[in-house]
């Protein structure tokens, strides 16, 4: 039965296709659809390959593949967070690519060193304060945040955010387990309030004075940004004086079971040209993943910053280590 619903798919897939003779590629992804159909309806146009999106989270559409196996319609799993890549890479959900193109526009750090999924954007995860009650000469790094300064000042999104795993993550690969152990409980001792579930909600505290600084991804700062209500929050590059502020990316791979790799892996390498790099970055506020592409005036006005060169790889190796050390400190 099953069987029979997939050649009756295929028919359908390869009559809708008869004026291009190109099979329509289909993208399995976490990111929000809005956040990258534009992009996907420009490249339909220009090259006549249909692009289908099937959203979901992420771990339902990575088990999804993994059971789907070689009867997939994914061509490309695309997601965000190296953590969560790296777990679609371990589970063999992706092919290994060969691209120089790939290897041209994307920095050696921003991807799997066995190219097996690609960065197509970065997000920083910095410090946001309120204007109203810090001074940006009290702010350096991650880890003054757990100095008794910050004692009852702080607010944290929840440890089981992949966000916060792979910044912890970063911290180990840095300065030690032991040393990033300390840091994290101070950051719990200095806790105001109890963990928040998102970002947005975390900005708003440190906006309304239940604390005076956090940690977020800065387009969510950006999504705040043109409201009045929270014009007293500020960026803080953080560890701008040694290692760099903590970069994630957003990105995809090409699944091993894809009937169509060679134009996969041609979209993914069109997704990080110069063409398509603003536009993708863009789309939420994040920075590209290629140098020297323009950025909108609000990250602009946030001016440049020293980024942290780990290789995001290592925030996926480490993501185990950063959940045990969250629950031997009692962060949330
Ligand atoms: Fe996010």
């Amino acid at each position: 039965m099953q069987f029979i619903k997939l050649l009756l798919i295929s028919t359908i897939l390869v009559s809708c296709n008869n004026e291009t003779n190109i099979e329509p590629l289909t993208i399995y992804t976490s990111r929000q659809p809005q956040l990258i159909e534009p992009l996907l309806k420009e490249y339909e146009e220009k090259t006549g390959i249909e692009v289908r999106l099937l959203s979901g989270k992420a771990p339902q559409l990575m088990e999804r593949i993994v059971v789907e196996g070689d009867k997939t319609q994914a061509d490309i799993f695309m997601t965000v967070d190296a953590g969560v890549l790296w777990q679609a890479g371990e589970k063999g959900i992706f092919e290994s690519i060969d691209s120089s193109i790939l290897e041209r526009n994307i920095p050696q750090h921003l991807r799997d060193p066995n190219g097996k999924w690609f960065g197509l954007s970065k997000r920083a995860r910095t410090i946001v304060y309120s204007a109203d009650s810090v001074s940006s000469r009290d702010l350096s790094s991650y880890e003054d945040l757990a100095y008794p300064l910050w004692n009852n000042k702080l607010c944290l999104r929840t440890s089981t955010k992949v966000y916060n795993r792979s910044l912890m993550a970063s911290m180990i690969d840095s300065i030690g387990y032991e040393k990033t152990k300390m840091i994290v409980s101070g950051w719990v001792n200095n806790l105001a309030t109890e963990v928040f579930s998102s970002d947005t909600q975390v900005l708003k505290a440190v906006s309304a004075g239940q604390c005076g600084v956090t940690i977020v991804n800065t387009y969510y700062l950006a999504r705040l940004a043109d409201d009045p209500a929270y014009s007293n929050l500020r960026l803080h590059w953080a560890n701008q004086e040694n290692r760099g502020t903590h970069v994630n990316i957003s990105g995809a791979g090409v699944t091993r079971f894809s009937k169509n790799k060679v134009e996969a892996i041609k979209l993914l390498e069109w997704l990080s040209s110069a063409d398509a790099q603003e536009t993708y970055a863009g789309a939420n506020k994040e920075f590209p993943v290629m140098p020297g592409i323009k950025v909108g005036e609000l990250l602009e006005s946030w001016g440049p910053f020293k980024e942290d060169l780990i290789s995001v790889e290592k925030l996926g190796s480490l993501q185990k280590d950063a959940v045990l050390l969250a629950q031997e400190v009692g962060y949330k």
